[in-house]
């Protein structure tokens, strides 16, 4: 999950420009950091524990045309600095960062220390590095080495490895790598993402898995099989991202940022191009099974498109969390159909049934919204979310655009297209009406005030809004640290009716829907024993402790009803003085199993 980024041009400050890049990159990753630079004919290496560093320290950073940075998410060894990217060969020829997990690392290590190689740190990345000086022995060059050695790696691995020379290298299996040019300046970046380098550059190329990058001192690109060691011909690409959606617009956060772009997120789905839809509509139509797999959010969101999919469409969907589809392989045919909702196209949980799953000849759609992912690479239906970026780590816009687009596919199937497409732009009114009410906000952050000082948080919900409490609940998790709970207002009284007492909160969501009575006993037996209720509604009532008010959008409810949730987990946050664009522990593209 960690973020790569790598810069050579013609500017003296390219430990400046890494540190920027880094800056942007750190959403995958935030425990320690750390960047390499050429600096008067030697390797120098500057590592920190904690926040990205200063930039405006100069001393730090010396002259130099040619660095390699990282943000760690730490896999295999503890978050120290000494643990911390970049790792340099024994002779200080070269140094290295990884994006991945070495598997077998342990192996390696053994081997390597039999031949007398020692580590100065506890990563697999360090066994990388010695795998390469042991692999320069008997390879001719870099190209032949790295190829080598990626024989022997378990796992998926990106690497990016700079010489003493100037040189950079850079090698793709699994987490992403793309390259960045700006064609006036000369100047090339890579990166683990478009974002990190959008201000910069004009064109990029997206480094296809098994390949490898070699970037010489005259700034020339040649990229490279890993497989044959042949040549390969890339395609320039124009870079779309603009520098203006990168930055808070005024917005104190990037979460509440995200939150208020989503009527315009919902409105790049109304924009797809109808014909794809209608395309996916009779493949899911014709598949012999259909499943839905995500992770985290995602994967709450592909239990939403599978209801739309069920309701509307008719159609017999499973969704998936994606590290547990393990007992579908079997199962798995040529005439199935998998849809991936991601926000970077990247989850390495996903990719990795889908590439087992493409084996078997099952076809792939996916919805992404980071362009040139290993997913809409890998999909015969690609789709974009097309909302611009997501930069807080928790997920707010992307997941409602996610299932926005899964109601309308699922209206499609359903043979109402053109009903699915109104009902979206009723909705995209009534969440822009909802988010500008100052009253609403009001009443959440008064409700956030209350929430913050319990321990443990229920949610309940049922039918259409069941993924949507569950999205909460995550949302909930990773804003406050809190312990929440979501379950099936109707399983309530199986178990968890054992936990309600004086002083539990539950937040209930309620549509005008054919649940809507079951809803109403579950909280008549809740308050019977002590515990008071939030309803997320469209009218008060008197069993109401607590009442977030909500306009009825039909069809499309659930979709809105994720907002008000949203929110109670922002203000709630604030209230908390937590990092809210990017909690502890978690990153936002999860690239490592
Ligand atoms: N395995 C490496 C480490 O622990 C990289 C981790 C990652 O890419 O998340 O440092």
């Amino acid at each position: 999950m960690c973020g790569i980024f790598g810069y050579k041009g013609l500017k003296n400050n390219a430990g400046h420009i890494v540190i920027e890049g880094l800056r942007r990159l750190d959403y995958r990753g935030y425990d320690s950091w750390g960047i390499g630079f050429v600096s008067k004919n030697s390797l120098i290496i500057k590592k920190e524990v904690g926040k990205i560093g200063d930039i405006s320290n100069s001393q730090y950073l010396p002259n130099s045309h040619t660095a390699i940075a990282h943000t760690r998410w730490a896999t295999t060894g503890a978050v120290t600095r000494i643990n911390a990217h970049p790792h340099i060969s024994t002779d200080k020829t070269f140094l290295l960062a990884q994006n991945g997990i070495v598997e077998n690392y342990q192996e390696l290590k053994a081997g390597l220390e039999k031949k007398a190689y020692s580590f100065i740190s506890e990563t697999d990345t360090e066994v990388i590095v010695r795998l390469i000086e042991d692999a320069l022995k008997t390879q001719k060059n870099y190209i032949k080495a790295i190829r080598f050695i990626y024989s022997k790696l378990i796992g998926r691995n990106t690497i990016i490895l700079l010489r003493k020379n100037g040189e950079i290298y850079a090698a793709r299996n699994g987490s992403p790598l793309v390259i960045g040019i700006n064609t006036k300046t000369k100047e090339i970046f890579l990166s683990s993402d478009t974002l990190s380098f959008s201000p910069y550059v004009n064109k990029m190329i997206v480094v296809e898995n098994n390949q490898i990058v070699r970037i010489c001192n005259k700034n020339k690109i040649k990229i490279f099989n890993m497989k044959n060691g042949k040549i390969s011909q890339y395609k320039l690409e124009d870079m779309t991202i603009k520098v203006s959606q990168v930055n808070k617009a005024g917005y104190r956060h990037y979460m509440i940022k995200e939150i208020n772009e989503t009527p315009q997120a919902i409105k790049q789905i109304i924009n797809q191009d109808k014909n794809k839809i209608i395309e996916l509509s009779s493949a899911l139509k014709s598949a012999d099974h259909v499943y839905i797999i995500g992770s985290g959010t995602a994967g709450f969101a592909s239990a939403q498109i599978a209801f739309y999919l069920r309701l509307f469409g008719n159609i017999n969907v499973i969704s998936l969390v994606g590290a547990d589809a393990r007992s579908y392989y079997d199962i798995f045919n040529h005439n199935d159909l998998i849809i991936a909702p991601s926000q970077s196209g990247e989850t390495a949980d996903v990719i990795e049934v889908l590439e087992f799953a493409k084996k078997k000849g099952v076809k792939i759609a996916s919805i992404v919204n980071m362009p040139g992912s290993m997913m809409t690479r890998m999909s015969d239906y690609p789709f974009m979310s097309s909302a611009g970026p997501e930069i807080c780590v928790m997920s707010t816009k992307i997941f409602t655009s996610q299932i926005a687009w899964g109601y309308l596919v699922a209206k499609t199937v359903q043979g109402r297209y053109k009903k699915g497409v109104k009902n979206l732009e009723k909705l995209t009114i009534a969440i822009r009406t909802y988010l500008i009410n100052k009253n609403n906000h009001k009443i959440i952050k008064n409700i956030a005030k209350t929430l913050i000082r319990k321990s443990h948080i229920f949610l309940l919900g049922k039918y259409q809004n069941l993924s949507i409490i569950n999205e909460g609940m995550v949302k909930i998790i990773e804003a406050t640290y809190k312990h929440a709970h979501a379950l099936p207002a109707g399983d309530l009284k199986h178990y968890a009716i054992t936990l309600m007492e004086k002083g539990i909160l539950v937040i209930i969501v309620i549509s005008d829907d054919i649940v809507k009575n079951d809803l109403i006993t579950a909280i008549n037996e809740i308050r019977l024993r002590g515990a008071e209720i939030i309803a997320i509604a469209h009218k008060n009532q008197s069993i109401f402790d607590y009442y977030i008010p909500t306009k009825d959008t039909k069809e499309t409810d659930a979709i809105s009803n994720i907002i008000p949730l949203q929110l109670l987990a922002y203000y709630m946050a604030i209230k908390l003085g937590n990092n809210i664009d990017k909690p502890r522990n978690i990153a936002k593209s999860v690239t490592v199993k």
